[in-house]
């Protein structure tokens, strides 16, 4: 990894970049936007920049780089959100706080990355303010998150907020064609249910995620999964028969590449009965998100797609 290999966030590494080379590097930084877009590629590629060897970036020779690139530099720890609660526990702070302590074992910079910051537990929190206030010498604490409403405020002015955006629909969909072979329909279907992501669209083009919405066009219920991406997958499909209602651009659809679906789903769907099943959509993967049982959520929302003979009939 090196700064050169990072696609989008140019003024992000600018600024990165030039804290480094004027030898102005804070104590702490917060890595903010959302999920799926580099936040932690950069935390990693900035944390490999200031431990390397030699002046200026990352120089990919001396032991430093090559022990980030094997993912086993002493210096440079990863701290991330447990798997089950999806909180990051105090635990996990205490650890760091320990580690912070000591001092570095290459001699330079020792980097903290928090993943999932916004998950710290309030005690978790309460910790890591802790580190924040008395920041030990040459540290570098790193929090990334997607959403920071949960971060104390104590927090948050502690440290040097770097907002990453997303990189937008056909920018995201021009690099899938370019770099990674994808064919026109996919590039477009999978820029788009990425909501102009990179990381997020890479992810979905090694994933099953076409063929899966294939299946769903097509009312193969048996075969369809029933999880949160399924419903992304109905929401996308049904945001297309809305926009369809009202005459959108065949570009601005989610499933540019199954014109003939889409027309009959909006032919033989009224607006009302779109913005219906839309609503259930929604609130189906809320239940998901609450833990609902996906059966007991599921169930009730493939009666009703069934009913509305729309995606059932559309195979036949
Ligand atoms: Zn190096």
């Amino acid at each position: 990894m090196s700064w050169d290999t990072i696609i989008g966030h140019k003024s992000q590494i600018e600024f990165l970049k030039n804290a480094q080379s004027s030898k102005r590097v804070a104590h702490a930084y917060l890595f903010v936007g959302p999920r799926g877009i580099g936040k932690h590629l950069a935390a990693l590629t900035f944390a490999k920049a200031l431990c390397c060897e030699n002046e200026g970036a990352a120089c990919e020779r001396c032991e430093s780089c090559k022990m980030v690139e094997s993912g086993v530099h002493p210096d440079i720890r990863v701290t991330q959100s447990d798997e089950r609660s999806g909180a990051v526990k105090i635990e996990q702070i205490r650890g760091i706080q320990d580690r912070v302590s000591l001092a570095s074992s290459q001699g330079k910079f020792k980097v903290e990355i928090v993943l999932g910051a916004g998950a710290m537990t309030a005690e978790a929190q309460n910790a890591f303010l802790k580190v924040l206030e008395e920041p030990p010498k040459d540290t570098v604490l790193i929090l990334v998150a997607d959403n920071i409403e949960a971060l104390f405020s104590t927090i948050r002015s502690r440290c040097w907020v770097v907002k990453f955006a997303a990189m937008g629909i056909s920018v995201v969909e021009e690099i899938l064609k370019r770099d990674y072979a994808a064919a026109d329909e996919a590039a477009h279907f999978l820029a788009t249910m990425s909501g102009g992501r990179l990381g997020e669209a890479i992810s979905l083009l090694s994933s099953d995620i076409i063929e899966r919405r294939d299946d769903i066009l097509s009312g193969r219920w048996d075969l369809v999964e029933e999880d949160q991406k399924t419903l992304e997958i109905l929401c996308g499909i049904y945001r297309d028969a809305l926009m369809s209602k009202v005459n959108a651009h065949r570009a601005l659809l989610v499933n540019a590449d199954k014109p003939a679906e889409i027309e009959k789903l909006t032919r033989s769907n009224s607006l009302d009965a779109i913005i219906k099943i839309l609503e259930e959509i929604e609130r189906s993967s809320l239940y998901l998100k609450q833990n609902v049982s996906p059966k007991l959520v599921f169930m009730p929302l493939q009666e009703r797609l069934k009913r509305m003979k729309s995606l059932a009939t559309l195979g036949k």
